[in-house]
């Protein structure tokens, strides 16, 4: 029984310091704990600290062309877009997509919003709300529809850490996770989920992905608290796609969502 492939990589991509690694010794340490593909995920560009930058995108591309020529492994070129609005816009266009094998989405704090309405309502609230450790049921509301937007509208294979730092009606973004075909991660630095969401999302027949969300070299492949979810839940291993599988998640490879 084993992890084949780690979907959530950040590197040094994710700048000013926030990745650790090159691409090259992420690939490495992947291919050492034998798994046989790995994405290569930074920040998306409204995160204006630590995302990557447009015009770093030819240097990554050319990053992962020369590890692959190293390594016997599959490196796929991916995003963590964030969304950026209430209405699930996120910070990924047209042309960016592109050049992606695989997108990811997730809520991040500190990152520009699509309007300044949308960084009080949606972003600020959020983090607001975090530091009450209260949500009010419009905010839950507002973050469920973020997330269901965001689904229908993009092609997105793997919602991020779903529940950290913007709560939602988890059972709503099940259905439509389920629906669109849209992967829940089980991160490997936080759930985010209670074992109660993380059953809602089985029972409504999403899949699983494992991801480790590493951010330094020798975190790649480290996905244990969601496997100690996936076990401690009885969750069976045909609900997660990248343990003894390898899913087609690469864009080339895979049928799209319609
Ligand atoms: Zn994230
Ligand atoms: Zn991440």
């Amino acid at each position: 029984m084993a992890l084949l492939a780690d979907y959530h990589t950040h590197s040094k991509y994710s700048r000013n310091g926030h990745g650790k690694g090159t691409v090259e010794e992420n690939v490495r340490v992947a291919y050492e704990k034998g798994l046989r593909q790995i994405a290569i995920t930074d920040h998306g560009f409204n995160q204006k600290a630590y995302g990557i930058r447009r015009c770093d995108i030819p240097n990554l591309k050319r990053d992962i062309a020369d590890a692959m020529e190293r390594y016997p492994i599959d490196v796929l070129l991916g995003i963590e877009a964030n969304i950026i609005s209430s209405k699930g816009d996120i910070d990924i266009n047209d042309e960016d997509y592109k050049d992606l094998d695989i997108l990811l989405c997730g809520f991040h704090r500190f990152v520009t919003a699509s309007t300044r309405r949308e960084r009080i309502n949606f972003i600020n609230k959020n983090i607001f709300c975090e530091l009450m450790h209260h949500t009010t049921k419009k905010q839950i509301e507002r973050n469920t529809n973020a997330y269901i937007n965001a689904m229908r509208k993009y092609d997105i294979d793997i919602i991020t850490h779903l529940n950290h730092g913007c709560k939602v009606d988890v059972e709503k973004v099940a259905r439509v996770a389920k629906e669109t075909n849209t992967l829940i991660e089980l991160n490997g630095k936080r759930l985010g989920m209670s074992d109660n969401e993380i059953l809602t999302c089985y029972r409504m027949g999403c899949k699983f992905v494992l991801s480790s969300d590493a951010h330094r070299p020798n975190r790649v492949g480290d996905c244990h608290l969601g496997l100690e979810a996936i076990l401690r839940l009885r969750i069976p291993e045909s609900a997660v796609v990248n343990y003894n599988d390898i899913p087609n998640l690469k864009k080339s490879k895979r049928k799209k969502r319609s």
